[in-house]
C-alpha cells in the first residue's frame, strides 16, 4: 500500500467542564493534533499527539509534518513501519533540531497513523496485530475527579461517585500545592470516604523539590499511596533515585520523557517502579514498545500515560504482559468512531480495525482549527 498523501490536522476540544488545573497547568481544551494518511488503495489511517490546544505551537506539530515529513513518505509502503519511523527518526536534517519537542510529537502523530493503516489493512484491532490480549481484565484508574482546582468537598464527592456508582477500585489525585498540609488533608478525606480497599495514587506534576516531596512522603504514610507521580522536575533523575531510596512509596514517571534513551536512564538508576511512557510524546508505537520491552526485562509495571486519552493506548495497555491497569479521562472520546468504554472499572477491548484514533467527521466538522 503506497501512501499518497499526508494531511495534518488540528483539533481543540473543550474538556467536560471550564477548566482544570494541577499543579503545574490550567486548560480547558486538549488538543488533538495529527495526520490522516491515505493509501493507493484508498485505506485512511489516522494518529495523533495531545496539547493543551496552544494554536501557536499547535502549528509547529502540523507543520513538521507537512513540510518535513511528508515528502519523506508520500509513495513509500505504508507497511514499512519500522524502517519509516527509522527514516523520520534518524533524518539527518531533523534529528539535528529534533529528537524531542516538536519532531517527537510529529513523528509519534505519522507514526500512529502508519500502524493505523497497517492493522486496518490486516483487518483487526491494532492489538490483536501485536499478539493478542495477556490479561482478562485491564483496570481503568480514575484521574478526572482528582484535579487539584476541585475544591475538597466536590473531590470526596466525586471520588465516592466514582467508586460506588461507577465500579472504580482505583483512583488519581493532583498534589502540589504550596502548603503540603493542604494535599495530605484532601488525601485523608478521600481516604477515609473510600475505605483502604480502594487504591489512591497521587500526581505532583513535577512541581515541588526533593526536600518537599521527602516531608510529604513521611508525612503520608499512613495514607497508603499507590505510587508518587512525577514528583520532582520531569528531567532530574538524581532527584528521582534519592527520593525513592528514602520511602517506601512507589515512584511513577515517563509522560514528560521523549526517548528509550530517557526512560533507560531512569531504569538504570533506579528512580522509576511504575514505568509510565506516553504514546504520544514517544514518537509512537514503534518507540513505545522499545521502552515497554525494557521495563518489562526489569520486571516492572508499565501504566500508559494518556496523552491519546487512551484510544491508542488500550490497545498497547490489552496487549502488553507489563500493563493491567490504564489511565481513564473522558475528554475526547466522542471525537472517536470507536471511542473508548469503560464498564465496571475495566475496559472494554476494542473490536474495529486499527489502532483506535479514527476521528468521525463531526469531530472534525466542529472542532478543527486552521493550520
Ligand atoms: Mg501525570
Amino acid at each position: 500500500m503506497k501512501i499518497t498523501s499526508v494531511e495534518p490536522f488540528i483539533l481543540h476540544v473543550p474538556l467536560n467542564r471550564s477548566s482544570i488545573s494541577d499543579s503545574s497547568h490550567t486548560i480547558t481544551h486538549w488538543g488533538v493534533v495529527g495526520v490522516k494518511l491515505t493509501g493507493d488503495d484508498g485505506t485512511q489511517g489516522f494518529g495523533f499527539t495531545g496539547t493543551h490546544a496552544h494554536l501557536a505551537s499547535d502549528r509547529l506539530i502540523t507543520a513538521c509534518i507537512r513540510d518535513c515529513y511528508a515528502e519523506l513518505l508520500v509513495g513509500e509502503d505504508a507497511l514499512d513501519t519500522t524502517r519509516l519511523w527509522l527514516k523520520l527518526a534518524r533524518y539527518p536534517a531533523l534529528q539535528w533540531v529534533g529528537r524531542a519537542g516538536i519532531t517527537q510529537l510529529a513523528l509519534a502523530a505519522v507514526d500512529i497513523a502508519l500502524w493505523d493503516l497497517r492493522a486496518k489493512k490486516a483487518d483487526v484491532p491494532l492489538w490483536k496485530l501485536l499478539g493478542g490480549a495477556t490479561s482478562e481484565r485491564l483496570e481503568a484508574y480514575n484521574t478526572d475527579i482528582g484535579w487539584l482546582s476541585i475544591p475538597v468537598d466536590q473531590l470526596v464527592d466525586g471520588s465516592l461517585r466514582a467508586v460506588e456508582v461507577d465500579g472504580y477500585r482505583r483512583l488519581k489525585l493532583k498534589v502540589g500545592s504550596d502548603d503540603i498540609m493542604t494535599d495530605l488533608d484532601r488525601i485523608a478525606k478521600v481516604r477515609e470516604a473510600v475505605g483502604p480497599a480502594v487504591t489512591i495514587a497521587v500526581d505532583g506534576n513535577g512541581k515541588w523539590d526533593l526536600p518537599t516531596c521527602q516531608r510529604f512522603c513521611a508525612r503520608a504514610a499512613d495514607l497508603d499511596l499507590f505510587w508518587f507521580e512525577e514528583p520532582l522536575w520531569y528531567d532530574d533523575i538524581a532527584g528521582h533515585a534519592a527520593l525513592a531510596r528514602s520511602t517506601p512509596i512507589p515512584i511513577a514517571l515517563g509522560e514528560q520523557l521523549y526517548s528509550a534513551d530517557a526512560f533507560n536512564a531512569f531504569l538504570d538508576a533506579g528512580a522509576v517502579h511504575y514505568v509510565q511512557p506516553d504514546v504520544t510524546r514517544l514518537g509512537g508505537i514503534s518507540e513505545y514498545i522499545t521502552v515497554a520491552e525494557a521495563a518489562h526485562a526489569r520486571r516492572l509495571p508499565v501504566v500508559p500515560h494518556v496523552g491519546d486519552m487512551g484510544q491508542v493506548h488500550v490497545h498497547l495497555a490489552v496487549w502488553h504482559p507489563a500493563t493491567t491497569m490504564l489511565e481513564y479521562i473522558p475528554w475526547i472520546m466522542d471525537c472517536f468512531v470507536e471511542p473508548i468504554a469503560v464498564e465496571a472499572g475495566a475496559y472494554l477491548r476494542p473490536q474495529m480495525p486499527g489502532a483506535g484514533a479514527t476521528l468521525t467527521e463531526d469531530a472534525i466538522t466542529q472542532f478543527a482549527r486552521p493550520l
